[in-house]
């Protein structure tokens, strides 16, 4: 099964395709080299992964090597225990759980609004109708007057063009502020995911927001990251009832909140197969180690976590030409490249992806993921959402899913595949569960885009896109989020789009109820006209008969209107 095939080097798999992972353990005697070239500190062990060649060099077989090489997913050779820990993390972090959260599941279906991604006249503008469901799905009741309001996005990485639209969060931002809620956009530092990445740092995932159209003069309100410079800002939470996480981390500006309003991008991922608003709690309100905690996908003795990267003996060493991009990969100088294969530390490592995207990134082979890997992190980012839901009183979270620019990838990549279908529209709940799922649905049943992965698959709308696409289905996640209480899987969609009348056509203009635009300009136009100051104009012969026959000849129909 090939993951990930929304990538640049389509086909290339995320884990499966990769031979298995061939280990030697070996001392290092010294530091070698400078810079960013690892050598290992006291207690720490390097793991070799040579490349294909070492069977020859070792003078062993593969299968004996194979034999003689330990799991790279296992610490077991740890001389030392890791720094910090639970017993300083835990007296340091504030538990914010709030004692009335949910479960947030009613009984019965719960009701989804819905409204087309397309557009015919004033109201029916998606900019309009954003507004309209915020007030029909009564997301105005998620916050009282002086409250203090986050409104999650997604930033997007640096030279990323499939995000969500600066408009439709502006939109919603106004509307809270008409409200009486105080808003304030926010979103967490992530992982460092890849050379390149520029989301992990708060200063450039700032920059490559402000370059996206997100920021203060946009939004007229404040735009924060959520868990400090580089992420340190944050607190813990409980989850005795998570399937596989039983705590997370959750961002501070988003823990401190009275009220959240998640606006969520409806795309592919591949990691998590499809993010909507579930990924937006699950990932982007985690802080850096709530991050680190859902990606390794595991809770309790990180020997035994499934989301370690898979070495593999497909890395040629230096021979690779990315081997220098690969090196500077890690924030931790975890690993290094060798002339004929790789050395990893895993005493250092702390899953952040960097090595595997990288890698994967360049269409390279010798770092990937396990291949079971990937349910386990669909199922533990539902965990991750509860934990973000908890720092809530239940009714202060509402969630608007925009299905447009549905594209195969997430929005933490720097480029955008075609979109899988055209634009859907807008989804808006109070239920979490019950808006991923009327998303999904609506999205699987839209028309494939030509020239799109999904249409290069050869998939049919009713096709379960992202699992086509990523691999697995995003309803395993929804399963175990509706397991945990986040929401019902049973929804009544809503279908909703305004009526064109006078009122609904000024309601959500720049001056909304105010002096229309024409009626301001006979006041402007009475100081000062330009137009009736040059009139009247020099009057010329002019012979229309002449232009049309004359230009007809140059329209490829010879002035033929479409039938
Ligand atoms: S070795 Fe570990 S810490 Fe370093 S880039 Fe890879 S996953 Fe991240
Ligand atoms: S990018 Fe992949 S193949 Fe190239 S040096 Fe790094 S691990 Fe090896």
């Amino acid at each position: 099964m090939a993951y990930g095939t929304g990538l640049a080097q389509r086909g290339r798999p995320w884990s499966g395709g990769a031979a298995p992972c061939q280990v030697a353990t070996r001392p290092i005697s010294g530091r070698k080299g400078g810079g960013f070239q690892p050598a290992p500190g006291p207690g720490e062990t390097a793991r070799s992964f040579p490349g294909r060649d070492l069977p020859k060099q070792a003078g062993i077989t593969l299968r004996e090597r194979k034999k003689r090489m330990p799991d790279p997913t296992k610490w077991h050779e740890l001389k030392k225990p890791i720094d910090g820990g639970r017993a300083t993390y835990q007296k340091k972090s504030w538990n914010p759980m709030k004692h009335t959260w949910g479960p947030y599941t009613k009984k019965g279906p719960a009701p989804v609004w819905f409204s087309e991604a397309n557009a015919t006249n004033w109201t029916e503008s998606m900019i309009c109708k954003t507004k309209d469901l915020f007030y029909e799905s009564k997301m105005n009741e998620c916050f009282d007057k002086n409250e203090e309001v986050a409104i999650k996005i997604h930033y997007g990485e640096y030279n990323r063009t499939a995000i969500l639209r600066p408009e439709f969060i502006a939109a919603i931002v106004e509307e809270v502020k008409a409200c009486g809620g105080h808003p304030y956009v926010v979103n967490d530092t992530t992982l460092s995911y890849h050379t390149f990445n520029n989301m992990a740092i708060s200063q450039y995932q700032m920059e490559g927001a402000i370059r996206h159209g997100y920021n203060a003069a946009t939004f007229k309100c404040p735009v924060l990251i959520a868990d400090g410079y580089s992420g340190e800002d944050d607190y813990r939470v409980e989850l005795p009832e998570g399937l596989i996480l039983k705590e997370t981390y959750i961002g501070r500006a988003i823990a401190e909140a009275d009220s959240m309003i998640v606006l969520g991008h409806a795309r592919g991922h591949s990691i998590t197969m499809y993010g909507g608003v579930l990924k937006q709690l699950g990932i982007g309100c985690q802080s850096k180690r709530g991050k680190y905690i859902t990606h390794m996908a595991h809770w309790g003795d990180p020997h035994d976590a499934i989301g370690w990267p898979k070495f593999t003996d497909n890395c040629p060493g230096k021979s690779c030409k990315f081997h220098e991009m690969c090196d500077n990969s890690c924030p931790r100088n975890a690993h290094k490249v060798t002339a004929n294969g790789k050395e990893w530390y895993p005493e250092r490592c702390r899953l952040c992806y960097s090595c595997q995207v990288t890698c994967i990134f360049s269409g390279m082979t010798g770092i990937t993921f396990e291949e079971n890997y990937f349910p386990n992190a669909m199922i533990a980012h539902a965990d991750a959402a509860l934990g973000a839901m908890k720092c809530f009183e239940k009714g202060k979270v509402g969630f608007m899913n925009f299905a447009i620019d549905v594209v195969p990838e997430c929005d933490c990549f720097p480029w955008a595949g075609m979109s899988l279908c055209p634009d859907v529209g807008i989804f808006a709940s109070k239920d979490l569960i019950a808006c991923e799922m009327a998303t999904l649905d609506a999205i699987d049943a839209a028309p494939i885009s030509p020239g799109s992965v999904a249409d290069e698959k050869g998939l049919k709308p009713g096709d379960d896109k992202f699992r086509e696409v990523n691999g697995f289905s995003p309803r395993i996640t929804m399963a175990a989020g509706a397991k945990i209480g986040l929401g019902t899987q049973e929804y009544k969609q809503i279908n909703y789009e305004p009526v064109l009348t006078p009122e609904n056509a000024a309601k959500w203009q720049v001056r909304p109820g105010g002096v229309p635009t024409t009626v301001r300009l006979r006041e402007v136009f009475k100081h000062h006209d330009l137009a009736t100051e040059v009139m009247p104009f020099q009057r010329t012969e002019y012979d229309k008969d002449w232009v049309w026959n004359e230009w007809k000849k140059y329209d490829p129909f010879k002035g033929e209107t479409p039938g």
